[in-house]
């Protein structure tokens, strides 16, 4: 027998057992979005290497180390995109939607990144992300965090995650604190890691992201950040406060919080959990007001997240909210399958909304029972001889203790409407 082949790793198939809450999740996500005006935007997964070269920024681990890049048959240097706003930034600039105009947009798919597979962290993840352009003010940088706490409320995992907040000042600011953050660490370059000693050159703030303990360590008595602000970026950051403390959101300050691509000033936030080990942060995001710019666009402001669909529904996990079954209905017959087919089919067009599930294939009455029930479905319609002859359906209660009661056929899909809403 030859080998089976197997799924990458780090790559997972999600399975009808796991997609119910992925649905769930999605269903609820798409909602949330369409209420406050957000708009779907769907890119390639594919895009050219130097976009993410240019907006994630070269001395980064997403750019260094994670992504799949590859030269296709052209020999065009192409990236399985890492993440979603480089791509949506590319698409909104490309098809003009960012010329003098307001744009909130969101996407979901699946990103990829060379990473150390481990519960939460895979190389084939999913994000929901979302994108406001146009807007200077932070006011649209609440109403995303806003968003995302309703969210959290919505899907029952509020008291899980915790909010984190930080300014990274406009350019000018960023420049300063990095001459005073490189000053300070040049003293301690012994005691940094490679990766950051590296980066003290190229890019100093990729360091304060630094995972090595003896880093962080020596980052403990780093300059922070917000000493460094600017009168613009400081205003800027107490607009933000002060919406957040008028709405009741509760944040943590945290100087060190940098996020681990090059294109955010200003505002950065994370939700960050520890019911996930060390993976976590579940929403992650902030202002990147060059960007636009930086890929070749007029100066746009712009400012947006991501949220890690894996870690969310681990965390959903823990909560196992209810999800509908699969099947309202389950169709048993020991009749020929023409007669129980076409009764499947009137109660569709009778009631569009009733999921009804045919057995298909043979089985004693026993066996379709068992499968009925496995089903999940609330009910099993029971078609024999006897029920055709009569013009009847029995209708068995799966769930419950009513009783199953004969029911003239003409009567079913009204009997069936009354229990369904
Ligand atoms: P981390 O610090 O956990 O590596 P990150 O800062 O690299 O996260 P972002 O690039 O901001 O993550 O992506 C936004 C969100 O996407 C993260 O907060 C996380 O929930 C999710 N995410 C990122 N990388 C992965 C991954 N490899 N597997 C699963 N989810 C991921
Ligand atoms: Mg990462």
């Amino acid at each position: 027998m030859s080998q089976k082949i197997t799924s990458i790793r780090g790559m997972n198939d999600i399975l009808p057992t796991q997609t119910p809450l992925w649905q769930w999740l999605e269903s609820r996500v798409r909602n949330l979005l369409q209420s406050y005006g957000y708009g779907e935007i769907r890119m390639p997964i594919v895009e050219h290497t130097e976009l993410f070269k240019r907006s994630i920024g070269e001395v980064t681990d997403i750019v260094e180390k994670e992504m799949y890049t590859f030269a296709d048959r052209n020999g065009d240097s192409l990236t399985l995109r890492p993440e979603g706003t480089a791509s949506c930034v590319r698409a909104a600039e490309e098809h003009g939607l960012l010329y003098n105009q307001v744009q909130r947009l969101w996407y979901t798919g699946p990103m990829f990144r060379h990473e150390r597979p481990q519960a939460g962290r895979y190389r084939q993840f999913h994000q929901i992300g979302v994108e406001a352009f146009g807007m200077q003010g932070p006011d649209i940088d609440a109403e995303l965090i806003l968003m995302t706490a309703r969210l959290w409320r919505e899907l029952g995992i509020s008291d899980l995650v915790t909010l984190e907040l930080n300014s990274l000042g406009d350019s000018e600011d960023r420049a300063r604190y990095r001459d005073a953050l490189v000053a300070y660490l040049s003293q301690h370059i012994d005691a940094l890691d490679e990766d950051s000693r590296r980066r003290l050159e190229k890019n100093p703030l990729r360091i304060l992201d630094s995972k090595d303990a003896g880093t962080r360590a020596v980052l403990q008595n780093a300059p922070r950040f917000d000493d460094y602000l600017g009168e613009q970026a400081r205003e800027h950051f107490a607009g933000l406060r002060q919406v957040l403390d008028a709405a009741g959101i509760s944040y943590r300050l945290n100087s060190a919080l940098v996020r681990g691509l090059d294109y955010y000033g200003k505002t950065v936030f994370e939700w960050v959990t520890d019911a996930l080990g060390a993976q976590g942060t579940v929403c992650a995001g902030g202002r990147y007001d060059g960007l636009v710019s930086q890929l070749g666009g007029k100066p746009t402001p712009a400012v947006g997240f991501a949220m890690g669909v894996e870690r969310l529904i681990l965390l959903l996990e823990q909560r196992a909210p209810e999800l509908p079954a699969p099947a309202d209905v389950y169709l048993v017959s020991t009749v020929a399958p023409a007669a129980a087919l076409v009764l499947a089919e009137e109660l569709r067009a009778a009631l569009p909304q009733l999921r009804v599930q045919s057995h298909c294939g043979s089985g004693s009455l026993k066996s379709q029972m068992k499968k009925a029930d496995k089903s999940g479905a609330r009910w099993a319609l029971i078609v024999g001889e006897d029920e055709l002859a009569a013009g009847e359906i029995t209708l068995k209660p799966l769930r419950g203790d009513s009783e199953q009661q004969r029911i003239a056929r003409a009567a079913l899909a009204d009997t069936l409407a009354a229990q369904i809403k």
